[in-house]
């Protein structure tokens, strides 16, 4: 049979046809009123797709610019700092930290898991200036909670400021920034915004803000100041990438129109979207005789699939793509042959899911031996989940 492409990966993630129009018609130039309009426009949505009352700002990069910009920006060499990870973007803070020469404190919880309060709580010192995490884990599709670590700060009384890696987490998993008090949250635009890779955004506290006043550490491209300056004129210190920013304007639109023209119901939507997609998938595969990898707290973004013992999670990953065209994602440093992951965040639906799962029984049936294994059951078991997760949001909607 013909193969049509279909990425099923966790970034970048499948494209919105809406803003690979609106990328292409975008030849215009970024000193002129025109740009300007869309730039604020676009900034404007982005401060309600994230979910802040501050400025959200814009990067050409990829989304560890913004990152790196959160570390520059937000502490001075010497700083203490406490790094949360339990997989490679957790360890990618602590890279980044180490880089500007914080003195790094780490709490890590093995791949799969979750970091545990106790062990946060004792690693969080009077000095601590900043705490690093991820909203959810990409690389071991696990989410931790971020509600859970502003409490537990403010419960310590601790003045540091919560740095939250959202790259995956906006557009999968409800997150409360200024009511929680979370002080950098980042985002990349080729996660849920379902725009090609190349920019990243950020939005900074008031309490952040003042930090980065302060900041020992040299900036340039990256010093965010001078852009938040720049942004409230329209413009971006630096050519910004035009054609993206009208991607990610038409994607944000097309959001909006997912919650009836409101981005706050659209942004939910999506977040519901991902949810869903992830529950069917978790329930099919081990309908199948697969193991979901770790523990959890399981995200939405994707579902970590173990491949049964003794088999190359790769050849899963090679399979899927020579037979179905389906392009998932093998596991990441260590976790490569063990495990294969498959996205839920940003475009993909109720069909893309029931594919997926329908062609992962055929690659189970041709190349493992499930005990058990029958036709349709991973599939079937997607369908029930996706009837009595969707009746149960019709019966709220009934009630409400
Ligand atoms: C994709 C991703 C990043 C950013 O990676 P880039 O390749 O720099 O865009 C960072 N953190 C998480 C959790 C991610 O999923």
């Amino acid at each position: 049979m013909i193969r049509k492409t279909r990425l099923f990966t966790p970034g970048p993630t499948p494209l919105l046809p809406a803003a690979q129009f609106a990328m292409a018609a975008a030849d215009i130039h970024h000193r002129t009123a025109e740009f300007r309009a869309l730039y604020e426009r676009v900034l404007g949505q982005l401060k309600t797709f994230v979910g802040t009352k501050n400025d959200v700002l814009l990067l050409a990069s990829s989304g560890t610019g913004a990152m790196e910009a959160a570390v520059s920006n937000l502490t001075s060499p010497g700083d203490r700092v406490l790094v949360l990870t339990a997989g490679k973007f957790g360890e990618r803070w602590e890279a980044l930290t180490k880089a500007f020469g914080c003195a790094v404190d780490v709490v890590s919880a093995p791949y799969g898991e979750t970091f545990v309060a106790e062990q946060v709580k004792a690693a969080l010192k009077g000095e601590t200036k900043a705490v690093f995490v991820q909203a959810t884990e990409s690389s071991t599709a696990v989410r931790h909670d971020v509600a859970g670590t502003a409490k537990l700060l403010k419960g310590a009384g601790s003045e540091a400021l919560l740095i939250v890696d959202a790259i995956t987490g906006l557009g999968t998993t409800k997150l409360d920034v200024d009511g929680w008090g979370v002080d950098a949250i980042i985002g990349g635009s080729q996660k849920a915004v379902m725009i090609p890779p190349g920019l990243a955004y950020l939005s900074l506290s008031d309490r952040a803000w003042k930090v980065a006043e302060t900041s020992r550490n040299p900036r340039y491209y990256f010093d965010l100041r001078k852009e938040r300056k720049n942004a409230r004129k329209g413009e971006s210190s630096y050519t910004p990438a035009v054609a993206l920013i009208a991607a990610l304007g038409a994607s944000l639109d097309w959001i909006a129109a997912q919650g009836g023209g409101d981005l706050v119901a659209g942004r939910e939507a999506l977040v519901d979207n991902a949810e869903t997609c992830a529950a069917m998938t978790r329930a099919a595969v081990e309908a199948l005789g697969l193991r979901l990898f770790g523990r959890g707290p399981y995200a939405a973004a994707a579902t970590a699939v173990l491949a049964p013992e003794g088999v190359d999670s790769g050849v899963l990953v090679k399979e899927l793509k020579s037979r179905f065209g389906a392009i998932v994602t093998n596991g990441q440093g260590e976790m490569k042959g063990k495990l294969f992951r498959i996205a839920h965040i940003g475009l993909f639906d109720y069909m893309d899911t029931i594919g997926i799962l329908a062609a992962l029984e055929q690659v189970a049936a041709a190349n493992l031996k499930l005990p058990g294994f029958a036709w349709g059951k991973a599939v079937a078991t997607a369908q029930q989940v996706y009837a009595e997760r969707t009746s149960v949001a019709a019966a709220e909607l009934v009630n409400a």
